[in-house]
């Protein structure tokens, strides 16, 4: 979300089914009625076929008859990578599951997994700590690596490095 520390919402667990799990979160923790179905297909040579899921969220006022139709739809359906798997396209699948609900398709676009850390973005937070700190690191190891608390990505800083930063501090 663009913080300084990582958003942290935490509730208990319910099923063990991560799907369920997600849409409880939803519920409790940010007050949104969610449905999510996750599937992964795995094919007899243990390879993965098809997997993906389902996101549904309630926008305000959203009508709670039309949420129960789609919540039915989507259940009556089966799982959700047999679906990914049989049909051609992701409008396909939408289309199975409103039917007669009118709908409005606003975009689509690939999902990838992407954080905005780099190693000359951790290197101007190094250069937020104080002298001292920065001292007690350089005297402490020869190498610094700084993981980053998003994505886990580990950035390792030499002690040249960590010398130019010292030397832009003013
Ligand atoms: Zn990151």
């Amino acid at each position: 979300m663009g913080l300084r520390q990582p958003f942290i919402g935490r509730v208990p667990l319910v099923s063990g089914e991560i799907g369920e799990d997600f849409a409880n979160y939803f519920l409790v923790s940010e007050q949104i009625p969610s449905l999510i179905s996750l599937g992964v297909l795995v094919a007899p040579d243990l390879s993965i076929k098809a997997a993906g899921g389902l996101f549904v969220q309630a926008m305000p006022g959203a009508d709670d008859k039309v949420l129960e139709k789609i919540e039915r739809q989507v259940f009556s359906l089966g799982p959700i990578s047999y679906l990914l798997d049989k049909s051609s396209s992701l409008e396909e699948i939408m289309e199975q599951i409103m039917q007669d609900i009118p709908y409005k398709l606003v975009g689509e676009k690939p999902l990838q997994f992407k954080c905005n850390c780099s190693h000359e973005r951790l290197a101007r937070i190094m250069a937020s700590l104080s002298s001292e700190e920065l001292q007690e690191i350089e005297a402490s190891v020869g190498k610094l690596e700084v993981c980053c608390n998003f994505c886990n990505e580990v950035y390792g800083f030499t002690q040249e490095e960590i010398a130019t930063i010292k030397k832009q501090k003013p």
